[in-house]
């Protein structure tokens, strides 16, 4: 059930029992922070609540506050009475097969969700998940976003806005922000934590991974790839490769980026990125996964040939429907 910004926030204010937090796998800072601004939120409210996720979570993020007290499991064993699932639009983009919860809550931000849990919230104009519970956390008690909740929510807003550069990122965001930084937020802190703390092995992972830069549909598409044995020649962390699709998607003409990642052998993830033409997650969906307009994803198994064949033949009717339109106006 769908439910509005007042509904979500009397649903969660009234929470009783045991309540869990998770997120989806590969967990970025918008996971990341709306999960522990729930969590550090919820504490402040007097709930019982514990965060688990499926995957590690990047040594960037470890100055927000509560990450030492996330569980990373394969298997969530213990019984739960809630869970909260945040910036996820579909079960298996949590990684577990089974949510030990009497009831469950969605609250996300992307266009393919659709509602799989007992109540929702969704805002796909939204910036980020983080914004959206920063709305909703307003509603139930302002008072509550101390510090902690404002530290990690204020860093979900600026890694899924690129740092206030994309379009997803409307005066309200703005505002938000300036709220949060009148809580003590110290902007440069949270750049540096994320964006300022490179490893040389991050260098030498983006050395071998710019090499693999190709293009197709008439150079209109530009693609690189991480093969798993690039990870072990150079050291660096998969997590560490993220940021590198920005490079084919900044080149003259390119209409949309692409980014193969190699997790097993004839298993990858795949990334896209548009500059506006395109709507990638409309893409992303015919081949399994979803996303963002300009920012989406899917995973597929298969030779990386076959994944391309296909990919960029739904790219080029995308680009061509995209230019049709163009005319047509
Ligand atoms: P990224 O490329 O940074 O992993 O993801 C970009 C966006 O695409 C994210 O907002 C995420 O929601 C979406 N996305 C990435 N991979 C998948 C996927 O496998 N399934 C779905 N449904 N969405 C994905
Ligand atoms: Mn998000």
């Amino acid at each position: 059930m769908n439910l509005s910004r007042e509904e979500i926030a009397n649903l969660i204010r009234d929470l009783q029992g045991k309540i869990l937090i998770t997120t989806h796998k590969n967990p970025d800072g918008d996971a990341i922070g709306s999960s522990l601004g729930w969590y550090n939120y919820l504490k402040r409210l007097g709930k019982n609540v514990k965060v688990i996720y499926r995957d590690r979570i990047p040594f960037f993020f470890d100055f927000l506050p509560g990450v030492e007290e996330i569980d990373v499991t394969e298997e969530i064993t213990e019984e739960f009475d809630w869970v909260i699932i945040t910036d996820v639009s579909e079960p298996k983009r949590t990684g577990f097969e089974n949510i030990p919860a009497k009831k469950s809550i969605v609250i996300d931000h992307h266009i393919t969700a659709e509602p799989f849990t007992d109540y929702s919230i969704v805002e796909p104009e939204i910036s980020s998940t983080c914004e959206l519970s920063y709305e909703i956390m307003k509603l139930i008690d302002p008072t509550l976003i101390e510090y902690p909740v404002a530290l990690s929510i204020y860093t979900g807003i600026v890694t899924d806005t690129g740092s206030f550069s994309y379009n997803n990122t409307s005066p309200r965001t703005h505002t938000v922000a300036a709220e949060l930084i009148e809580k003590g937020i110290n902007p440069y802190l949270v750049t540096k934590k994320i964006y300022e703390r490179n490893r040389i092995n991050r260098f030498k992972l983006l050395e071998v991974v710019l090499k693999t830069l190709d293009f197709a549909v008439e150079n209109k598409v530009a693609h690189i790839t991480l093969f798993k044995r690039f990870l072990e020649e150079t050291g660096a962390y998969p997590e560490e490769s993220e940021g590198f699709i920005n490079y084919p998607r900044s080149i003259m003409g390119v209409e949309v980026a692409v980014f193969f990642k190699e997790i097993e052998q004839d298993n990858w993830k795949v990334s896209l990125r548009s500059k506006g033409k395109v709507n990638v997650a409309e893409v992303a969906k015919k081949l399994g996964g979803g996303g963002h307009k300009m920012a989406a994803g899917f995973e597929a198994k298969g030779s990386l040939k076959e994944i391309k064949e296909k990919l960029f033949q739904e790219l080029e009717l995308a680009l061509e429907s995209a230019e049709f339109e163009k005319i047509g106006n």
